[in-house]
Formats: C-alpha cells, sequence, structure tokens
C-alpha cells in the first residue's frame, strides 16, 4: 500500500532517516500541527525508499507503509499486518505495544531478525496522528567489530599473561635454589626464552596497531622486488642461524617495479620466510619466487612440510589463530604473523592466497599490482 503522503519539503534529499524522523519530531514539537504537506513534492513512499535501512509507518500498531528495505528484511506481507507480529521480537512487540509513546522511546536491540539473523537497533518515533516512524539500523557489523576488539584484548592479555607468569615463578624459585650454578643457569635460560616471546609478543602488536593505523594512507614509494628478496635472503643467510641456509632464490629478469612501502613489504617476505622455515621439514628448500604475471607482480614463499588441513585455510590470517598453539608458542610464533601480513598486503590493494597439501607443503602468495 503507498499513501499519497507529502514530505516535508526541508527534509528532501536528507541522507539518512534519521534527519527526516527528527526533523518530523521537531515540526510535531514545535507546532504541534499534523506534518505539513507540501503539494507537487514527492510522495512519502518514495522518500522512504530511497532510506537503505527498514523503516515502517505505523497506525496504531498497523503498519501502513513499509520501504523497499524493510520488505526485504521481513517480507512484502507485512503492510497491513500487525507491527508486532510483523517484527517477531519480545523486546520490539513490548516498545510497539505502548501506544502513549512520545517521539523519545529509547532504542531497542533486537537479536536473529531478518534472513540474516542479523542485529538491529530499532528507533520509535511518534509523528503525530497516532502514527508511528519505526527505524532499524544494522548494528551486526558495528557489534562484529566491538566483539572482535574485546577479543583481541582478551587474547593479547591471556598471551603476555603465561610467559609473565613463567618468569615470576622463576624468579621466586632462583630466590631459593642457593648457590647452585647449574640450576640458575638452567632457570635464567628460561625465563630469558620466556622474555624474548613477550618481547616479540609485543613487537607484533606494536607492528598490527602501526599497520592499521596506516590502514587509508595508500604508499607512494617505487619499490624493486627483487632487489628486496635478494636483501631478504642476505639477510637470512647471515643471520647464519636457524634454516637460513635452506632458503633459495628464484626470480624472473622482468619483474616491474611496485608501489608499496619497503619495510612493509620486507615485512611481509620476512613472516612467510619464517614461517616456511618453522613449519616446513628441516633440510628442505624454502623457495623466494617472484613472477611477472597479468596482474601485476606475484611473490610466492613454498616450503615442504606439514601442510594446513583445508578447513583451518580461510581463519590463518584472523589474530592469535593457529592450527596448532602449542607448537606455534614451541617454534616461537606469536599468531599475528599472518595477520600482520594480510593487513600490507591490503593497504597495498594487493591479494593474498594460501594453498596448502597436508604432509607435502604450502605455499603463500602475493600479488601486488603494478602502476
Ligand atoms: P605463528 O606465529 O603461530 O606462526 P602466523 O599468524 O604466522 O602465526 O600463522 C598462523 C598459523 O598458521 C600458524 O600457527 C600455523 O598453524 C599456520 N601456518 C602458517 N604458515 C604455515 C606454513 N608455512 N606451514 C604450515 N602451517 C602454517
Amino acid at each position: 500500500m503507498r499513501l499519497d503522503q507529502r514530505w516535508p519539503a526541508m527534509v528532501l534529499g536528507a541522507a539518512s532517516i534519521a534527519a527526516g524522523v527528527a526533523a518530523l519530531a521537531l515540526t510535531r514539537r514545535r507546532s504541534d500541527l499534523p506534518i505539513p504537506v507540501q503539494p507537487g513534492g514527492p510522495a512519502l513512499a518514495d522518500v522512504l525508499d530511497a532510506v537503505a535501512e527498514p523503516v515502517l509507518l505505523v497506525e496504531g500498531v498497523t503498519v501502513t507503509l513499509a520501504n523497499r528495505a524493510a520488505t526485504t528484511v521481513m517480507g512484502a506481507q507485512i503492510v497491513g499486518q500487525d507491527v508486532r507480529e510483523a517484527i517477531p521480537h519480545p523486546a520490539a512487540a513490548e516498545l510497539l505495544s505502548d501506544l502513549d509513546l512520545g517521539g523519545d522511546g529509547a532504542p531497542v536491540e533486537l537479536k536473529g531478525l531478518g534472513p540474516l539473523n542479523q542485529r538491529w537497533q530499532m528507533r520509535v518515533n511518534a509523528i503525530g496522528g497516532g502514527r508511528r516512524l519505526v527505524h532499524l539500523i544494522d548494528q551486526t557489523e558495528s557489534h562484529a567489530a566491538e566483539r572482535m576488539r574485546v577479543d583481541f584484548v582478551a587474547n593479547a592479555s591471556h598471551e603476555l599473561r603465561t610467559p609473565l607468569a613463567a618468569v615470576r615463578g622463576f624468579i621466586e624459585t632462583l630466590e631459593d635454589a642457593g648457590d647452585d650454578a647449574e640450576t640458575r643457569a638452567r632457570f635464567l635460560s628460561i625465563m630469558g626464552a620466556e622474555a624474548l616471546r613477550m618481547q616479540r609478543l609485543v613487537e607484533d602488536l606494536i607492528s598490527l596497531s602501526r599497520i592499521e593505523a596506516e590502514k587509508y594512507r595508500l604508499p607512494s614509494d617505487e619499490v624493486d622486488m627483487v632487489d628486496l628478496a635478494e636483501d631478504v635472503h642476505a639477510e637470512l643467510v647471515a643471520a647464519g642461524a636457524g634454516r637460513g641456509r635452506d632458503v633459495i632464490l628464484s626470480l624472473d629478469a622482468d619483474v616491474p617495479k611496485v608501489i608499496g612501502d619497503r619495510a612493509q613489504l620486507s615485512q611481509v617476505m620476512h613472516n612467510l620466510v619464517s614461517n616456511a622455515m618453522k613449519y616446513g621439514r628441516e633440510g628442505t628448500p624454502v623457495e623466494i619466487a617472484l613472477r611477472r604475471t597479468g596482474a601485476g607482480v606475484r611473490f610466492a614463499i613454498s616450503d615442504q612440510g606439514e601442510g594446513i588441513p583445508a578447513k583451518h585455510i580461510p581463519r590463518l590470517t584472523q589474530r592469535f589463530y593457529r592450527v596448532d598453539t602449542g607448537r606455534s608458542r614451541s617454534l616461537g610464533g606469536t599468531g599475528l604473523g599472518l595477520a600482520i601480513v594480510k593487513h600490507i598486503v591490503e593497504r597495498h590493494r594487493g591479494r593474498l592466497q594460501i594453498t596448502s597439501e597436508v604432509g607435502i607443503g604450502t605455499t603463500v602468495a602475493v600479488v601486488l599490482p603494478t602502476p
């Protein structure tokens, strides 16, 4: 049903329904007159259809108008229905049953409404003549972001608390260890390793927050990826320790330069090679391959190792997600390496591809666009 009601000229072109609702409420409060009619203006139904969020016009408890977003979420049948059936949620029913509600009704949170079980904030504004405007604002994403933030802080604290508790425990034990030099040396070595773990974690957390802060600033330097791969390789070989000598280069000669942040791209390569060295089998090669492709430049780090079961792959770039937490920790992992990689690749407008075969090995590739 479409009402041939006219919308006040003052709200035409307003980007958000909130502005419209506020304007109506204001008009009503100021003059206590019915909604002003603007002859020749657009129909209210057309105005509401232009609003991206679900909006219902309710008379008493009957839905008399629903915009397109509302019928998409609740179905076309809601027009003419009791609004408490149209929005089948206890908190909504309670608020909508209160016909005396003025324009300042507190918003309520609704969970699990709509085809995707979204979370909504429902606002109800009285607009005079026994009519109310019901406005649903999708809160699913902001709620998920808030959840992620809370989980992140909890995870980071937990990751720090474990090595910290170990160091404190060993300090107490050392105090009681007397002069036994061998025991002292052993405990100090464990404390050193735990402190190093905390340091790695703090450094990764700082990296992550710096990268996130720069997320919307496009990099602007020209980076020679061949030169970068050779530098990373030389650093790993020079470090001497670990599996540096297993790293081999396979570089195309005609790889164009990319627009990027050299330090960040170096961090990507270091993180990926470090994972390949950690999770690849001792003595097998870790390859850094650099190729020119139709889409730009592709560099791929491949190892021969335990591989990753397919079900884990989509989650590997989540912070602190690990296939085997104990194994990652014992190898000095923080669970943040691939999250850092993902953020850097996103800042460079690139793509990250992880392919793996259990028992055979893993290839993590980054495709960067060329100018
Ligand atoms: P971590 O510090 O634990 O290595 P990352 O974020 O770098 O954290 O990686 C997340 C998880 O992904 C690792 O814990 C590991 O389970 C898995 N992973 C990453 N790279 C590889 C690889 N090359 N081979 C096998 N598993 C890998």
